[in-house]
């Protein structure tokens, strides 16, 4: 089941955050609303969404403020973020565009214009996320954040566990040997036996728990991940 995008909607007018997060609601995200900077930040600082719709003018810190620090934070970089301001000519447009927002909705929208760009903007990033990761048989790992979980439970592995992990899932079910593997995952491995790697699949099947039938031995010919084991 797919995950609902989370969206925060930072908006200091009651009337516009209800009505944008009924919508949102009703359309399959799950919404939450944010009044000023101070709360925006509390919220951020408790969850990343998986998008922001960012209020040019707030009481406090102002949206392109809160932009343009979420931008150059590490952890809220790659956040989407929409600007909505009253103001629509070019020179605001710019600005919140240099600001790093994804894109920019001048009031008063539609509701149809709002969800299109809300999907279009997720749309866009989505490709970036699914580089960086893969999914098999319920297994799902994160290159970027580290990440690794069995039907949405999360696991923790070992770095050599990972590094196994990732090159047989980005290969997966093609067969490796043991001295490919070595020669994959380890680099240089001329002081390493090929039992290692048999320890180290005996780890990586641990840590995955019930996901760990996944990593297959194919006798007599080295290791593989599969959406499909063997009974
Ligand atoms: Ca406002």
């Amino acid at each position: 089941m797919m995950k609902q995008p989370t969206v925060l909607i930072v908006e200091d007018e009651p009337a516009i955050a209800e009505l944008m997060a009924v919508n949102l609601r009703h359309n399959g995200f799950h919404p939450f609303w944010a009044v000023d900077s101070a709360s925006a930040q509390r919220e951020i600082d408790a969850a990343l969404p998986d998008l922001i719709l960012l209020d040019w003018m707030l009481p406090g810190e102002s949206g392109l403020t809160l932009a343009k620090r979420w931008r150059s934070h590490p952890r809220t970089k790659l956040v989407p973020i929409i600007m909505l301001t009253a103001r629509s000519d070019e020179a605001d447009r710019v600005a919140g565009l240099d600001a790093g927002a994804d894109d920019y909705m001048a009031k008063p929208f539609s509701t149809k214009e709002m969800l299109a760009r809300v999907r279009a903007v997720l749309r866009r990033r989505a490709p970036e996320q699914a580089e960086g990761g893969f999914a098999i048989g319920g297994l799902a790992l994160d290159v970027g954040t580290h990440r690794v979980s069995f039907n949405e439970q999360p696991l923790k592995l070992g770095p050599t566990e990972f590094k196994l992990l990732q090159y047989l899932m980005s290969h997966a079910e093609r067969v490796h040997s043991r001295g490919q593997l070595l020669d994959k995952v380890w680099g240089d491995h001329v002081f390493i036996e090929e039992r290692t790697v048999d320890v180290h699949i005996k780890r990586l099947r641990e840590a995955l728990g019930a996901g760990g039938v996944l990593v297959e031995t194919v006798r007599g010919a080295g290791y593989r991940v599969t959406a499909h084991p063997a009974p």
